[in-house]
């Protein structure tokens, strides 16, 4: 069944922090299954752009359809529950609980969307939540660490719990901001490796920002690119690859 719909709609968004236009007029369109990459020079927006969809920075102006219905007026956890989910923020994980744990109260916070849960009265509930957790640990590989404090997990495994924590929401679009920062090869391989599992066998809608456009090339159906906030290009990775205006914004900064 083709699905051409939009996803995800940004419409003439605008961010000002004081004098300071970060976002200028963007709007993009995200169709259900496509995997969408936004690339830039810093301070090109990006992270401001994903901070907007997710609800954390209110826009100037413009607005954002998701399922076309404006979200704009919502707030962060609401965002999540209509089916948004961010990934690659250590601040999602309790560090002090298990990964099981973890994974838990993500699958109840998707269900309920906020922590004032009953539990008596929604027993029955409580066993979907925990095989919804017990799925998502093996889609990320860590059921054999659900015992484990996630505090003490390794790097790569936190990162693994992160996008498991993002995806336990169930959600129809996954954001992503610069997931491979500050990772070693290694680990950087290894999300990337992620991010492939999440597209081929999830078949999940994600906006991954990146700066390594080794990356970008091999998972992106379409590519986005800002420069001082504003769209300059858009186009799948081999039309990107061979446009003068990214090489200039690149390469001009
Ligand atoms: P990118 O993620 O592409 O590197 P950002 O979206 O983080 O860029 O930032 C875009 C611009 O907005 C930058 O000039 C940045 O300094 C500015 N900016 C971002 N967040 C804030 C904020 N909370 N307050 C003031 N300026 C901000
Ligand atoms: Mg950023």
């Amino acid at each position: 069944r083709a699905d051409t719909s939009s996803l995800l709609e940004t419409r003439g968004l605008v961010k000002e922090f004081g004098g300071l236009v970060a976002t200028d007029d963007v709007s993009i369109d995200v169709k259900r299954g496509e995997r969408v990459s936004v690339i830039g020079p810093n301070g090109a927006g990006k992270s401001t752009l994903i901070n907007l969809i997710t609800r954390r920075l209110d826009p100037t102006d413009g607005d954002i359809l998701f399922k076309g219905e404006s979200i704009v007026k919502l707030k962060p956890h609401q965002v999540v529950q209509r089916g948004i989910s961010k990934s690659f923020q250590t601040a999602s994980i309790f560090p002090d609980l298990t990964v099981m744990e973890n994974a838990e109260i993500a699958a109840l916070a998707a269900e309920n969307g906020e922590f004032g849960f009953n539990f008596l009265t929604h027993r029955d509930k409580l066993t979907s939540v925990h095989e919804l957790a017990e799925d998502t640990l093996e889609s990320v590989g860590l059921l054999s660490r659900a015992g484990t404090t996630a505090a003490d997990l390794p790097y790569g495994d936190k990162r693994r719990l992160e996008i498991g924590i993002a995806l336990a929401a169930e959600p129809d679009l996954l954001l992503m901001d610069e997931p491979t920062a500050g990772m070693s090869p290694e680990e950087t391989q290894a999300t990337v490796d992620l991010i492939e599992e999440v597209k081929e066998e999830l078949g999940l809608t994600f906006v991954l920002v990146e700066h390594d456009m080794e990356i970008v090339f091999s998972v992106s159906d379409r590519i986005v690119v800002l420069n001082r906030g504003r769209v300059i290009a858009e186009g799948t990775p081999d039309e990107i690859r061979g446009n003068p205006d990214v090489q200039e914004a690149y390469l001009g900064g």
